[in-house]
């Protein structure tokens, strides 16, 4: 089988060098290698990021209205074309389609927020703030930004920050994940289709060395990062010692939280969703399920029937509702996990190491929907993030052992709340530690004028992504203090500048 190559993307053009050290990247439904992947050296990231300082000169000094007709222009060639992104991110990810549609929507919204650069780049402006004196603040890009991606949302995490970081008048250097890095590339070609000069877009591909090399380089002046919780804890430290501004969005541990008087299908719809879409690897996913005793056995039960209908395989197929995981190394950690909690006590009760998906090959990284009941919170499927499709069911007393064990985990990226009780709906917005909250939602992902971002262990410095926080992030603000020459002027005053 002939696989395809995959190397850098140096503005417009394919990087021509010849690489020393190359990745593997395999189609999860059928185990096959599909194409290999140039790893970039930290030589290679140093001469990228010089290129891209050149370009942000003339990017960031180009006025907002032509910006903001690159970024109209590139939304509307995203919207064209995401059926053929969303193909490759089934290929290289594993997930299904209408999945891998949703994610390029929700990246979308992000560009739509970005489009309104105009509006949301005003600074303010306050007239005589002293005799004839006026002051005025100004945002201004910082030049060459890095982002670094997870495997998990190929499209919609680098949608996060790019358009922002562009609208704002940055060049970014992009390292997508290793495991499924096509969809950025083609992501990356609409901007120049859409008229983004040549090297203000670039796309670097490696492992530790290159992301080690955009952390060290001191002319990138930001990292985005979105993956695991000790890389991103790694990038914050790393990259704030070499004296840049760090966002590092890192893992998850979602619980939901069911109570007595909750919709319990309502309940059960989202449970399977939220636990099981995407195989799990969500860091919105819901991977604990706390359900007070008076309702677990009937909601387990809801839960079940629900699981019996889910179809798992190859993701292009239709009527597909859950794919593989995305490599072989992480379908045997996560049945690993499986494997672990079965001989904690924990109960099986629904076994997604047996039964059949519907296309692909044997070969392929499939594990089915898997339920626990009865799961303790010394067990390693509730101590960890699993990310993968197994949901375990905490039984608890009340309300207030489960928000003190949502409130003790080291994450605090999403949960939600089912309830009819505005009250306890209210009291859990209020007393719980977690960013990004649910109340009869399963997903409680914000949208793109909200900012996206966790808390504790799930976020690593002070900015969530998109949203106001992302444009002040990609920016610095500048505060202006002037005074035009009027016949009144003048006059030595050695003191400090003050209003009397
Ligand atoms: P990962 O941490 O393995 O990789 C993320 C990025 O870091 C990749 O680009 C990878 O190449 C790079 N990387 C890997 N090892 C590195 C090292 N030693 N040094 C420097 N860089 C390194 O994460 P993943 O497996 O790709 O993604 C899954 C994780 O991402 C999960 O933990 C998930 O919860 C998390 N995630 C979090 C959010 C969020 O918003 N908080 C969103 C999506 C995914």
């Amino acid at each position: 089988m002939v696989t395809a190559h995959i190397t850098h993307l140096v503005g417009h053009s394919s990087w021509e060098g010849t690489s020393e050290r190359t990745s593997e990247i395999f189609n999860p439904a059928t185990g096959e290698v599909i194409a290999t992947l140039d790893l970039a050296s930290k030589d290679l990231v140093d001469e990228i990021v010089a290129k891209a300082a050149e370009a942000a000169k003339t990017w960031g000094a180009i006025s907002i209205a032509k910006r903001t007709r690159v970024l109209f222009k590139f939304r509307e060639l995203l919207e064209e074309r995401k059926g053929e992104i969303a193909k490759t991110i089934v290929r290289e990810h594993g997930k299904t389609y209408p999945d891998a549609i949703g994610e390029i929507n929700r990246g979308l919204e992000v560009v739509e927020f970005a489009c309104g650069a105009g509006h949301i780049l005003k600074g303010g402006y306050s007239e005589n703030v002293s005799t004839n004196i006026d002051a005025y603040s100004i945002l201004q890009p910082l030049g060459v930004v890095g982002v670094i991606s997870p495997f998990n949302f190929p499209a919609m995490v680098p949608l996060w920050f790019v358009p922002v970081a562009i609208a704002t008048g940055n060049a970014v250097i992009i390292k997508p994940s290793e495991k499924d890095p096509s969809a950025t590339m083609e992501i990356a070609d609409l901007w120049r289709e859409a008229g983004l000069p040549d090297g203000v877009m670039n796309v670097v591909h490696g492992d530790a060395e290159a992301v080690n090399a955009l952390l060290d380089n001191p002319t990138v002046k930001s990292i985005s990062f979105v993956g695991s919780t000790p890389i991103a804890r790694h990038v914050y430290e790393r990259g704030v010692a070499a004296g840049k501004r760090v966002q590092a969005l890192g893992g998850a541990k979602n619980h939901m939280l069911v109570l007595p008087d909750a919709d319990l299908d309502l309940a059960a719809d989202a449970a399977v969703n939220a636990g099981f879409g995407a195989a799990g690897e969500r860091c919105m996913a819901i991977s604990v399920l706390l359900a007070v005793d008076s309702i677990a056995d009937e909601l387990i039960g809801k839960i079940t029937e629900r699981m019996a209908t889910l179809k798992t395989g190859e993701g292009m197929g239709e009527g597909i509702d859950m794919g593989p995981l995305v490599t072989k190394a992480h379908l045997d950690k996560v049945r690993g996990y499986v494997d672990a909690g079965e001989a904690a006590g924990a109960e099986l009760v629904v076994d997604g190491r047996q039964g059949d998906w519907v296309g692909g090959t044997k070969e392929g990284f499939f594990l089915l929907p898997t339920l626990f009941d009865k799961v303790t919170k010394d067990m390693s499927i509730y101590t960890d993030e699993i990310f993968g499709p197994v949901l375990s069911v905490v039984r608890i007393k009340s309300y207030d052992e489960g928000l003190e064990l949502i409130n003790s985990n080291e994450f605090g990226n999403g949960t939600t709340i089912f309830t009819n009780d505005g009250g306890a709906a209210r009291r859990f917005q209020h007393e719980v530690q977690v960013g990004m909250v649910g109340i009869n939602v399963p997903i409680p992902t914000p949208m793109a004028y909200y900012s996206f971002g966790g808390w504790k262990n799930s976020l690593f410095g002070d900015t969530h992504a998109h949203g106001m926080e992302g444009i002040h992030f990609f920016t610095k603000t500048k505060a202006v203090t002037s005074r035009w020459l009027d016949p009144s002027h003048g006059g030595l005053n050695l003191g400090f500048p003050q209003n009397d």
